[in-house]
């Protein structure tokens, strides 16, 4: 009954996840910026939306172009538009997800889950955060663990990115009641507890958007 699930990652589904996360960025940047506001400096959604439209508009012809070059686009576009800790965070996942998918035309979904696996390291390599410091990595580490899971149970590729954006939400949520002990909201010590974290809510948009990768109707 579990028939082989076929879905290619490639460069047209990774176009479409990009442009879905940079939606969800355009709708809730002022969230964002409200829970910067609130732990940080106010920021993190007009840095997202800056970055998310500079990607946007420097995204190349997914017809002429292999995955790994694609997000390295995003990368280069995100670190170079971004000030403040989440461009070179950001840049460095999609940077990291470049490297691991090498030189072909599309991944499969252990292929996809094991190219987000290696941008989540690449969040750690440069942002030195552990599980419950409260940063975008508590969202992130339940996402790529729920989505490794899910395809070793046999789900089909949306099943499974359904569940990690599911384990990035429950992430996000977890960061209201810690204290902060990386970036600047660590530097309020225990008064850092009782809000949700913003880097943490905008990586679970980009989970979510993942949706995006296997539904090719919508929006071409
Ligand atoms: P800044 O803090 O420089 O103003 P942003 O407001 O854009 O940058 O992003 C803040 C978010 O970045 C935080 O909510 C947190 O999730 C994330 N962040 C900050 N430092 C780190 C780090 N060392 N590792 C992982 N994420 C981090
Ligand atoms: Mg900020």
């Amino acid at each position: 009954m579990s028939d082989i699930d076929t879905t290619v990652v490639d460069s047209a589904a990774l176009t479409r996840w990009v442009t879905e996360f940079a939606r969800l960025i355009g709708e809730q940047h002022n969230q964002l910026t409200d829970l910067d506001a609130a732990i940080g400096d106010a920021d993190h959604g007009t840095n997202m939306s800056r970055g998310m439209s500079a990607v946007l508009a420097a995204l190349p012809d997914p017809a002429q172009t292999q995955p790994a070059a694609l997000l390295k686009k995003v990368a280069s576009t995100l670190i170079s538009s971004v000030g403040g800790a989440s461009g070179p965070l950001y840049g460095t996942f999609f940077l990291r997800m470049a490297t691991a998918t090498g030189l072909v035309d599309g991944l499969d979904g252990p292929g996809f889950a094991k190219a987000l696996r290696a941008g989540v390291d690449g969040v750690v390599a440069r942002g030195k955060a552990e599980l419950g410091d409260k940063t975008m990595f508590d969202a992130l580490s339940p996402a790529v663990a729920a989505l490794d899971d899910a395809l070793a149970a046999g789900s089909p590729l949306a099943d499974a990115l359904r569940a990690a954006a599911a384990a990035a939400a429950d992430g996000r949520d977890a960061t209201t009641p810690l204290v902060a002990r990386k970036g600047r909201a660590s530097y309020l010590g225990e008064r850092s507890a009782g809000h949700q974290d913003p880097g943490a809510t905008s990586a679970a948009l980009l989970v979510a958007a993942t949706s995006a990768l296997t539904a090719p109707g919508a929006g071409g």
